[in-house]
């Protein structure tokens, strides 16, 4: 058996980072900028009203209550054609750009109306309420620096500086592939002998959740031509992923023949990780494509999609945050283990209380026991021993 990072530095180590591509940036959210934006407009693009109000020369408001006169209306959109001369004050409204010769603006709660007149209330300092050209983003500014993962905020900014296109590292494409003779899909009745593939669809909605694009491969037999074709399509067709999932026929049975195919067709290392679930692992470079070929029973398919695809998916997208947050919790009730060489990783459900997290068991631990996964929001590590005790703190990795 090998440590768990060594077996993470042995797959980080060949995948390396994606293509970029061109692309609107509506078409980005969750993608990462592979090269900085800049822009050429200012954020605000001119001085305007942050409130709807009047228009006034500060200094006319010294002394307050004051009678101004009101010579014009200005809404957003508008563009000033009347100056503010001393004692007078133009009625505006949010967004509207500052008419020349008003440096402030006082809030329409504190003024009265009458004819022509308005009363302001209160005396106000220069730039009132004024928000100046560029107060958020300077002409020639870098705006994002490449690295930076798009949320709706960013797309946001893009758009308001007139942003038609960004560079950004491809969406990243993994096929997903369950092998098994056994496996079935569907609701049809099950046949002796037969189970229902469960792996394919838990393993597409973590590609989906990670933001990636899942590509269905189907189900494999386990026959060695039909995997082989069902790889090289996958790593060398036309049609090629940026990488490949499969799960099932890694282990020491007769008929386990993924390790077998993948040490064919490319550059393959089996492993032994020092981990419970999902100690084997074999990842290969099929051509150019990592393949990540996954344990096939259901949470340890899952368990090691966690340690060892996604942290690598991500670095390919080009992400510099790999890992889920590891935060230190409190057991509620006990984890018991024996020792066995390996790091296990139970499933716990969270809760986080006044800012301290607390776990207790999810269910069953069995790595067949997927009902157990699906109730976890998080993987409590237990490194050799005999486990945890309630009150216990332990280091856990969280899912959501
Ligand atoms: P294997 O790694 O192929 O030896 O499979 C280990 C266990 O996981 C066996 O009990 C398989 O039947 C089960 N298994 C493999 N693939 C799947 C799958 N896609 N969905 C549900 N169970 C699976
Ligand atoms: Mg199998």
């Amino acid at each position: 058996m090998i440590p768990l990072e060594e077996a993470q530095k042995y797959v980080l180590e060949r995948c390396p980072v994606v293509a970029s591509v061109k692309r609107h940036p509506n078409d980005s959210l969750g993608l990462v900028l592979a090269a900085e934006v800049m822009t050429t407009e200012a954020v605000p693009p001119f001085a305007n009203t942050a409130m709807d109000g009047f228009a006034v020369r500060a200094s006319d408001t010294q002394g307050a209550p004051k009678q101004l006169k009101v010579v014009d209306t200005l809404a957003a959109g508008a563009v000033p054609q009347v100056m503010v001369q001393a004692g007078e004050a133009i009625r505006i409204m949010t967004g509207a750009p500052m008419p020349p010769g008003a440096d402030a603006v006082i809030m329409v709660e504190l003024t009265s109306v009458e004819g022509d007149q308005v009363t302001v209330e209160a005396e106000v300092p220069v730039g009132n309420h004024v928000r100046s050209a560029g107060e958020d983003l300077q002409p020639g500014q870098t705006v994002f620096t490449a690295g930076q993962v798009l949320t709706p905020g960013h797309l946001g900014v893009l758009a308001s500086i007139g942003c038609a296109e960004v560079l950004v590292r491809e969406p990243l494409r993994v096929g997903v592939m369950s092998t098994g003779d056994e496996l079935i899909d569907g609701p049809q009745p099950l046949a002796p002998g037969q189970i229902r593939d469960a792996n394919r669809h838990s393993l597409l909605a973590l590609l989906a959740e990670a933001g990636f694009v899942g590509v269905d491969l189907g189900l494999v037999p386990d026959d060695q031509e039909a995997l082989e074709e069902a790889f090289s399509a996958a790593c060398l067709g036309e049609q090629r992923c940026h990488a490949v999932l499969s799960s099932g026929g890694v282990s020491m049975g007769d008929f386990d023949f993924v390790k077998v195919v993948l040490d064919r067709l490319g550059d393959m290392r089996w492993m032994q990780v020092a981990i419970k679930p999902a100690k084997p692992l074999a990842f290969g470079v099929v051509g150019e494509v990592p393949v990540f070929g996954l344990p096939g029973n259901p949470v340890s398919s899952m368990v090691s999609f966690e340690l060892f695809a996604r942290p690598a998916l991500r670095a390919m997208a080009g992400h510099g945050e790999l890992e889920r947050p590891r935060v230190l919790a409190t057991l509620e009730g006990a984890l018991p283990r024996h020792l066995d060489g390996k790091t296990h990783f139970s499933r716990v459900t969270a809760t986080l209380v006044d800012g301290r997290y607390w776990v207790r068991s999810a269910g069953g631990q069995g790595s067949h026991q997927l009902s157990a996964m699906a109730a976890a929001d998080a993987l409590a590590v237990l490194s050799d021993g005999t486990g945890a005790q309630d009150g216990d703190q332990v280091e856990v990795l969280l899912l959501r």
